[in-house]
């Protein structure tokens, strides 16, 4: 990826855990690597087809006076949200933020922290098998498109499918969801729950009826392995009703633990 960077933008805030700091403010330094692709303004030499440093410089800025945090890996977090959600060129970035008048009481050159945020691509899958199946999906989509940290969401076609695993159940709904969100994994985990529980999922019986059904496929680059959370997901390569709507969205993504594309894992499924 190329880089756009802003150097040593000097501003004075009041971030900081002591009262006086509050209160007097001092300077901070903020340094910004906003990962992006310039080849299309380079080429054509056309500021709207960039970042515009300066615009960027001025939100971080803003960012940095409008509120008065304690730490500064919260001002970090702060302003590097708010660049990633107001300048969509820019895929990721690393923001880092000194404080060279930190009251250490001695003798300092400088203090920081450096954060790297950005959009992490992530598929889901979708199920649904009980009252209006195709009503819970659609109040899921348009909650998850909703969401201020969430964007580019697309949805597969919905697929009538029997149930799996051998609990007796009503037919399926089933679809697949790529998005791209600022969430971590686990808060895009918390989020996805707290929508079933929106639709009135109750967990009864593993495998049993749900009203709404959200797991994690794949996050970019994560590998999981906790029970609380499993990426890629565990079961993913058994179940025609994941990989069928998920190949439709991106039939050439490769599994990155069996090394094998989700069309070619469809394939592979016994008959
Ligand atoms: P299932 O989806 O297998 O039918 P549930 O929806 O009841 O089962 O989820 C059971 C547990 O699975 C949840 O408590 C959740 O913490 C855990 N889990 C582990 N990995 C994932 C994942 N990738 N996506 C969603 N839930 C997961
Ligand atoms: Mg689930």
């Amino acid at each position: 990826m190329d880089e756009i960077r802003i150097e040593n933008l000097e501003i004075y805030a009041g971030h900081g855990v002591f009262e006086e700091e509050n209160r007097n403010g001092q300077p901070f330094f903020v340094n910004a690597t906003l990962y992006t692709d310039t080849r299309e303004a380079g080429q054509k030499d056309d500021l709207t087809l960039s970042t515009h440093y300066g615009e960027v410089s001025h939100l971080i800025h803003k960012c940095m006076r409008e509120k008065t945090f304690q730490l500064i890996e919260a001002a970090a977090e702060y302003a590097a949200e708010q660049v990633l959600l107001h300048f969509p060129l820019v895929k990721s970035l690393s923001l880092e933020i000194r404080k060279p008048c930190a009251p250490i009481g001695l003798p300092f050159e400088s203090v920081s922290v450096k954060i790297h945020r950005g959009f992490k691509k992530v598929y889901l899958s979708i199920g649904s098998n009980m009252g209006d199946k195709e009503q819970y999906l659609h109040e899921a989509v348009e909650k998850i498109k909703a969401h201020s940290f969430i964007k580019n969401v697309r949805v597969s076609e919905l697929l009538v499918t029997k149930p799996y695993g051998g609990v007796e159940q009503d037919d399926f709904l089933n679809g697949a969801i790529e998005l791209e969100t600022l969430l971590s994994p686990i808060e895009l985990l918390h989020f996805l729950q707290k929508t079933e529980l929106e639709a009135g999922r109750e967990r009864k019986i593993h495998w049993g009826p749900r009203t709404l059904d959200l797991d994690i496929l794949f996050y970019e680059g994560v590998i999981s392995q906790t029970k609380e959370l499993m990426i890629p997901h565990p079961d993913m390569q058994n179940r025609e009703f994941v990989l069928k709507p998920l190949a439709e969205l991106c039939p050439y993504y490769m599994h990155p633990l069996f090394h094998k594309s989700i069309k070619q894992m469809l394939e592979e499924l016994p008959r």
